[in-house]
């Protein structure tokens, strides 16, 4: 049978087994499409049905999390944990709290998480968490008492060398402190069963910073391979969460022009480059909306929307809020403008139609699997802190990080390189992401 056909067997399989899942399914298939070479060169994969295991995770837990409002009333959530793959590492992955969490969206996560950590050269497997739970306009004290009963469930099945849980979508270091008060009472025990904790109670510096700096330390390292770098750049940047104000904070002191952040209602545009302070004032302290920002800075405008994010004029684009927020027809436009990198700092933010508009164009596309992967990477390293029971300074844990994202960079290019697609860094990040928890499921048996 060649290489095609049993892609093709596998991905039908996927649809099969889990209907309704679109973006498990787009995952997959774009991780599939890479392999066909692989698969070629390395036969034992397909008799060792490497695929076939790798696609189905090792275990699915979804459960009741019922919690109390301000109000008295009696509320449910779901809440979800994908335990996919554990060949590299204890199970390591965020958790989303977002009214759009539903199975699909975890096992995608959970999924590109796999090779994702691989790519870190960490021992971590991949897996990911959330719950349908929407934390906007909920009290404090709702949120704790949300992530207390999330955590009542959750704490039978992760461990700090079992599975180790960290943010993601509306799950910050508020909502990892509740988490892990709740684990360490239950279990009577403080250990590193999440990564993002406070820095006085064993999390790590640059942890806060980590997906947005090394997005941009890996954009960075494609640019100087292009012989460029950021100075004088403009960059649009979408989202104004954790990943897209870190992202923004290591352009700017790169010497690029950030021109635009966003949130769900709409985005804004400051053509004098964004106030960092502003943004963290309006979204870390005082919880607000974006559009908030055009009443302090009078020059910026503020457009209710996302989809027109993408017209701003830029040279590097960096999609950081969600899943397929930047589809074919931005990506034309991005195109047209003269972008010339997109590196994409939220899982899965361009469509597989935007993602082959710029690899047509020769725009260099960092997907997130190798450009996200920075926050995870401070995770591990946060694991490792934790083990050893000494923090490290922020400069070591920094300069980690950058070593960690210009490796990425280079496995990548490499793997692109290796198997006929020099340039390609979707194929490149899942060959280099894949053949290594191949090679370890290969060598650990029937697993
Ligand atoms: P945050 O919750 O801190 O911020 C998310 C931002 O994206 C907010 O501005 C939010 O706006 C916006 N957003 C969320 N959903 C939507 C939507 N459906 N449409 C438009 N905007 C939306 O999350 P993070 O910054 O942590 O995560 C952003 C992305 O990065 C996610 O894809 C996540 O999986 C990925 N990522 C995060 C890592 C991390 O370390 N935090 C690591 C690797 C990847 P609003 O407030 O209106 O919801």
């Amino acid at each position: 049978m060649s290489a095609e056909t049993i892609i093709q067997a596998v991905y039908e399989q996927v649809l099969k087994r889990n209907p309704s899942e679109p973006e498990f399914h787009q995952a997959v298939k774009e991780v599939l499409d890479s392999l066909g070479l692989v698969l070629e060169r390395n036969p034992e994969y397909v008799s060792a049905g490497i695929l076939e295991r790798m696609v189905e995770p090792e275990r699915q837990l979804i459960f009741r999390v019922p919690w109390q409002d301000d109000k008295g009333n009696f509320r449910v959530n779901r809440g979800f944990r994908v335990e996919f793959n554990s060949a590299l590492g204890p199970y390591k992955g965020g958790i989303r709290f977002h009214p759009t969490v539903y199975l699909g969206i975890i096992k995608f996560l959970g999924f590109e998480q796999i090779l994702k950590n691989s790519l870190t050269g960490l021992m971590m497997g991949g897996g990911k968490g959330g719950s349908d739970f929407d934390p906007k306009g909920k009290s404090k004290s709702e949120v704790m008492r949300f992530c207390q009963s999330f955590m009542t469930e959750l704490c039978r099945h992760i461990g700090p060398d079992t599975d180790v849980p960290a943010g993601d979508i509306g799950v910050g270091g508020r909502e990892v402190g509740f988490m892990f008060g709740q684990y360490k009472r239950i279990r009577n025990e403080f250990t590193g069963v999440l990564t993002g904790k406070g820095l006085e109670w064993g999390g790590s510096l640059v942890r806060t910073e980590a997906t947005g700096y090394g997005l941009v330390y890996i954009v960075n390292e494609a640019l100087k391979a292009a012989g460029k770098d950021l100075e004088g750049m403009t960059v649009s940047v979408s989202g104004a969460g954790n990943v897209a104000i870190y992202a923004t904070e290591k352009v700017q002191q790169l010497g690029g022009k950030v021109v635009t952040l966003s949130d769900s209602n709409g985005f804004v545009h400051d053509p004098d480059g964004i106030k960092l302070d502003t943004v963290k004032q309006i979204k870390e302290v005082e919880r607000k909306r974006i559009k908030e920002y055009v009443s302090i800075h009078k020059k910026a405008r503020y457009t209710e929307g996302c989809s027109d994010i993408w017209s701003v004029p830029c040279d590097i684009a960096l999609p950081c809020a969600t899943q397929n927020e930047l589809d074919e027809a931005a990506a034309k436009v991005l195109v047209k403008n003269g972008c010339k990198v997109v590196g994409e700092g939220a899982n899965m933010p361009c469509t597989p139609e935007a993602a082959d508009v710029f690899i047509k164009n020769d725009v260099i596309f960092l997907p997130g699997k190798a450009a996200n992967a920075g926050g995870v990477a401070v995770s591990g390293l946060e694991m490792a802190q934790n083990s050893q029971r000494i923090p490290w300074t922020f400069e070591k844990a920094d300069s980690e990080l950058k070593n960690i994202m210009v490796s990425i960079y280079k496995n990548a290019s490499e793997a692109a390189a290796e198997y006929d697609c020099a340039g390609n860094f979707v194929v490149g990040a899942n060959i280099a992401g894949f053949v290594k928890v191949a090679n370890a499921m290969l060598a650990q048996g029937l697993v």
